[in-house]
């Protein structure tokens, strides 16, 4: 058995934790921040195995002025960042060519398509399963033409054996009756699921990972000190903490990290915001997906959260709460009857890679290190099974699905 560290108390370092600790080893988990309060605090909670198609896809180069001329738009770029963005964003039109496409909705595959299998152990061990809801979620179009512009999205996903049902407007309207009558096209995904509450997910699993024996340290990590066979030292707040194995789940802060130990990684924080109504006055019988708008309306058990929006202004400025403004215009749109009565705003940093695939493995240049970030838009998701994997690299099993997709050296 390993002295085994963690860095990052997110729902990515929280699920390898407790998939770590078990196998028998001795897991330490260091967080300047209580668990699950970052990224993995507001997202919209969706549990997706039918999550397979990468952002950057055939045609968006076309798409992209139009979001940013839109002030209702889903894209926003804050041009004093631009210079610093650019190279991330060359990959990632670069990664919207058919063929990569398809190679990447085939490795992401089983790594979300295992998502509620590989969260269940763990919210049966820590008593909450009554946070995974499988109820299948909706997709809404407000204009045919944008359904058919979606078409090889969607036929990547039938491709995958992603059940789909075609909803004329009536079929939306019977799912979700408190939805504004203005959706021609929808689709009903029935596989697919929600967290209905994602922080208290992450705290719970975080809760029990410490009943069994792991452990929780509140510190943040400055800097790595490294011996010739890796990193020896993690040099923190509250002084140094002699490390054996590593493992690397610091979302989107994970690339300074790695960059101290050498690799390079393009990851950008690709940052989100969420409205939350905690007394909506709507029934809401499963989350909507507005394709058009990019966000999602879920029931939460603290109300319905509408999650969205992708800005690119730096890890560190200050979040630009206008982007939650718009979600709440959207929201309106989408739920005429909604209450604004009791609202909050939040913002968070999704760790964006520009292939859309999360960096999984062992790292390239220390063998006592591995890695667990990137995940994007699929954290949540991509959480327990990401965990799972990370488990089964470091005990020597053949791993539950094949990593070589996800390693580091596809960016040397
Ligand atoms: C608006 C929005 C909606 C989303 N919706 C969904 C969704 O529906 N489904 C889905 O699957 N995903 C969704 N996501 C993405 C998902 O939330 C993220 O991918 C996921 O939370 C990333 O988890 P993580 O553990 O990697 O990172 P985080 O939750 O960000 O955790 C990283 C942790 O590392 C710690 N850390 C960083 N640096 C250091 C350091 N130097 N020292 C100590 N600690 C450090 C941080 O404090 C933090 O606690 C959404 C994201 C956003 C923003």
């Amino acid at each position: 058995m390993r002295n085994i560290t963690i860095i990052g108390a997110g729902i990515v370092g929280i699920a390898t934790a407790c998939y770590l600790r078990r196998d028998g080893h001795a897991v330490t988990v260091v967080d300047q921040r209580p668990p699950g309060e970052y990224c993995s605090f507001g997202n919209a909670g969706i549990l997706s195995p039918g999550s397979i198609v990468p952002q950057s896809m055939p045609g968006v180069l076309r798409k992209v002025p139009k979001y940013l001329l839109d002030p209702l738009g889903p894209l926003t770029v804050r041009w004093s960042y631009l210079p610093r963005a650019t190279p991330w964003l060359l990959r990632f039109l670069a990664s919207a060519e058919r063929s990569r496409v398809e190679k990447t909705a085939d490795a992401l595959l089983p790594l979300t398509g295992k998502t509620f299998d590989a969260y269940d152990p763990l919210v049966r061990h820590a008593g909450v399963s009554d946070l995974i809801r499988k109820t299948g979620y909706v997709v809404v179009y407000e204009r045919d033409e944008s359904y058919r512009g979606d078409a090889f999205a969607w036929q990547l996903r039938r491709d995958r054996g992603v059940e789909i049902e075609e909803l004329d407007a009536a079929g939306i309207q019977r799912r979700v009756p408190s939805l504004a009558k203005i959706y021609e096209r929808g689709l009903y995904l029935p596989e697919q699921g929600y967290v209905a509450n994602p922080e208290r997910l992450t705290k719970a699993l975080a809760a029990q990972f410490e009943r069994d024996g792991g452990s929780i340290l509140r510190r943040e990590v400055r800097d790595i000190k490294l011996a010739p066979h890796g990193p020896q030292a993690l040099e923190t707040d509250a002084g140094p903490l002699p490390v054996e194995t590593l493992v690397v789940c610091a979302g989107a802060h994970s690339g300074e990290l790695a960059a101290k130990l050498g690799e390079k990684v393009p990851i950008e924080a690709e940052r989100g915001y969420h409205v939350m109504y905690s007394d909506p006055r709507i029934e809401l019988p499963l989350p909507v997906s507005s394709a058009e708008g990019k966000f999602f309306v879920t029931p939460m058990e603290m109300g319905v959260r509408i999650a969205g929006q992708a800005e690119f202004a730096g890890i560190y400025a200050a979040p630009d709460y206008r982007r939650a403004d718009v979600l709440a215009k959207h929201m309106q749109r989408m739920f005429p009857d909604v209450s604004m009565a009791d609202t909050t705003q939040w913002m968070g940093r999704r760790p964006s890679m520009p292939d859309s695939m999360p960096v999984i493995g062992p790292s390239a240049k220390a063998p006592n290190v591995y890695y667990a970030f990137g995940h994007g838009h699929i954290g949540l998701c991509g959480g327990a099974p990401t965990g799972r994997v990370i488990a089964d690299l470091i005990a020597g099993r053949p791993p539950a699905f094949d990593v070589s997709p996800f390693r580091i050296e596809r960016f040397s």
